[in-house]
């Protein structure tokens, strides 16, 4: 099992040191953990801090990997947050140099973080939909430096503080689809984030249609995450994220080192 999304007391929302969070790794036969710890520069809530130090995360994890060596591999990776307004000048706010692994994440959107429903109010819900995917896209149009998009249809999560809450596919499919041309055409890829489930929406992020799409058009790349916040999810729904990758006709699970892909056959 390759765990590519997984988060440590480095992030603001996390509690579990890297080393419990490897100790959970370990009981669940994980072969390669990639932390991939929160980095959201103006996240839109100033409760949260969603920064940490770059240099005090390379020396645990490097602690870490020398403790837990020929047992189970750890890699560093960032979630970083992005906002169009982000892409000009994220390089002086943090050296993205080092990483094995770099997941690029829209959490917020027009300023405004999407957890607290905030960005909901007073719109149409497809409203919503297409500034979130037009943000993303800007971003995709304007950088570069990361290897996956995080949970690409994180949006369908927050579709609870809507009263009229179905959006169907169709209606912004143009817009999605550009957006998933934009990844393959980049070289870039999505995830697999089997978190969807324990959040209630039940389906992985993103949704079998949403990954069948991206299959047809030419998408290859999938890494698999838990997004796991505390040790006993990480390897969440693991096999059940392989099998829908089987049932869809992709051949290989996507895992990255020193920003590499490298291909595991699905058998
Ligand atoms: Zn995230
Ligand atoms: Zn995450």
């Amino acid at each position: 099992m390759y765990d590519y999304h997984v988060h440590s007391s480095f992030s603001g929302d996390c509690k579990y040191s890297m080393e419990d969070m490897v100790k959970g790794a370990l009981e669940k036969n994980i072969k390669i953990l990639s932390f991939t710890d929160h980095v959201d520069y103006d996240y839109g809530n100033d409760e949260l801090d969603f920064v940490f130090d770059t240099e005090d995360y390379f020396k645990e994890l490097k602690k870490i990997k020398s403790n837990y060596k020929g047992q189970i591999e750890v890699l560093s990776g960032i979630e970083l947050g992005m906002q169009p307004h982000l892409v000009k000048n994220i390089n002086e706010k943090i050296n993205l140099e080092n990483f094995d692994f770099i997941i690029m994440s829209i959490h917020t959107v027009m300023g405004k973080e999407m957890h607290h429903g905030e960005l909901f109010a007073d719109r149409d819900l497809i409203d919503t939909y297409f500034l979130y995917y037009d943000e993303m896209l800007e971003v995709l149009d304007n950088f570069s430096n990361f290897d996956i998009v995080g949970h690409i249809n994180l949006i369908d999560r927050y579709v609870k503080y809507m009263d009229n809450n179905t959006v169907k596919l169709e209606e912004y499919k143009e817009l999605i689809e550009k957006v998933l041309k934009k990844i393959i055409e980049k070289d870039k890829g999505i995830e697999i984030n089997t978190s969807g489930i324990r959040y209630g929406i039940n389906s992985f992020h993103p949704t079998v249609e949403l990954l069948s799409l991206y299959k047809e058009l030419g998408g290859e790349i999938v890494t698999i995450g838990s997004d796991a916040h505390s040790p006993d999810n990480i390897g969440f729904d693991y096999d059940d994220a392989v099998e829908l990758l089987r049932e869809l006709d992709f051949k290989y699970i996507t895992t990255y080192k020193n920003r590499k892909k490298h291909f595991i056959k699905i058998e």
